[in-house]
């Protein structure tokens, strides 16, 4: 389909939105006088009619996305809770399976974009099931919902006129357009922006089809890890063994050192040599648990997904595609805090004047530098890693 705009300048003409800031609600009281507006805005601003009219049809609020984005839960789980959840045997077998069946897929995929199967198909489980559970909401209505809504009108103004830019170009109709609370697409649930952006035409048939060809999935994942800076063939995450003394401030994603200075203090491969490179230690759950030399595109998973454990588990997952076998315990009793002793840290540092990010009972990066900045003021072993000892000490 031939379109006639650039709706990347719509967004730009049409935000912030004053008429939606004053007349939203939570109960979407309003939303109909409002949208009958915003289709307008669209239209003036050069969204073909047919367009407009066809994704925004019938369109209403739907209070089930906003109590999702009122309700979203603490993520409070370590990376051995969330990664035994998740990287379970049956999503083991059937991504090795995905990864032999698709084979040549794969292959040039990885010749065009330089990411690995593993590291595609650990997203794709993760993310969908292997595009078992690619979400049921409607993608168009829930975007206008939390366009309206008060809470991050901008942003998903942004997401719906990216998502119009979907159905103008032909790649999705807005009846296929199903998928997540928060309009996240497909397979591997891309946000409109992302979607606009990084999705490919990988089977030829002239449509960017992220929810029904794997080809074009598997595909624009990659190219969007490319384009976060994936490194073609380099590590992502290597498990190692940790002596029971280190200079445990060094053990920070920002410090990465030569893997031969990390050898030199006496770390050592847990599954044979470890790859030469720079390399962060990585310790996910402290000095006493699994211990990782994490490598330039392990930055590149944070890009993908800001949460720590997420990204440590989707990684750790593509190790496991890849032949590593399970990751070790560590060296010791790991003490996991619940989430009300975290925002109970994280208001106890921020009052020290550090910076623990938002104050939510979330172990984010974060909240992990302050716990550490805090730990060597007060003499503890600086491993980030929120415990006990830390609690007494800022109580
Ligand atoms: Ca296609």
């Amino acid at each position: 389909m031939k379109s006639a705009l650039h709706l990347p300048l719509i967004a730009a003409l049409l935000l912030p939105s004053a008429a939606a800031a004053a007349t939203c609600s939570a109960k979407g009281d309003g939303f109909d006088g409002w949208l009958a507006g915003y289709k307008g805005d669209l239209t003036k601003a050069g969204v073909a009619q047919s367009v407009v009219d066809s994704a925004l049809a019938g369109v209403s609020f739907d209070p089930a996305v906003i109590k999702k984005d009122r309700g979203q839960g603490v993520f409070s789980q370590t990376f051995a809770q969330f990664a035994g959840r998740m990287v379970n045997s049956n999503r083991l077998q059937v991504g090795a399976q995905k990864i032999a069946k698709n084979a040549d897929l794969f292959a040039r995929i990885e010749q065009q974009y330089g990411v690995p199967a593993p590291v595609i198909v650990a997203v794709w489980g993760l993310e969908s099931d292997f595009g078992a559970n690619t979400g049921t909401f409607p993608t168009l209505q829930s975007l206008a919902t939390l366009a309206y809504d008060c809470r991050r009108p901008v942003m998903f103004q942004n997401e719906l006129v990216d998502a119009l830019q979907i159905v103008a170009r032909g790649d999705l109709t807005p009846e296929q357009m199903k998928g997540a609370w928060a309009g996240e697409l497909g397979q591997t649930q891309f946000l409109p922006s992302n979607y606009v952006k990084y999705a490919v035409d990988f089977d030829g048939d002239g449509r960017r089809d992220l929810i029904k060809s794997s080809a074009d999935v598997l595909a624009s994942t990659a190219n969007y890890l490319h384009s976060l800076g994936w490194a073609a063939g380099q590590p992502w995450l290597v498990e190692v063994n940790i002596p029971g003394e280190l200079p445990w401030d060094q053990a920070d994603l920002e410090i990465k050192k030569p893997v031969s200075e990390w050898q030199n203090m006496g770390i050592t491969g847990a599954n044979g040599s470890i790859p030469a490179g720079d390399a962060a230690l990585y310790l996910p759950m402290g000095r006493y648990g699994p211990a990782f030399l994490a490598y330039h595109n392990f930055d590149v998973y944070l890009g993908w997904n800001e949460s720590l454990v997420y990204s440590t588990t989707a990684a750790y997952f593509a190790t496991r595609l890849a032949g590593a076998p399970p990751v070790g315990k560590g060296n010791g009793v790991v003490e996991a805090l619940g989430a009300p002793d975290i925002a109970f840290i994280q208001k106890a540092l921020a009052g020290q004047g550090m910076d623990p990010g938002p104050i939510d009972g979330k172990l984010g990066l974060k909240t992990r530098l302050a716990v550490r900045a805090f730990q060597i003021k007060a003499g503890l072993p600086a491993d980030g890693w929120p415990d006990s000892a830390l609690l007494s000490a800022l109580r």
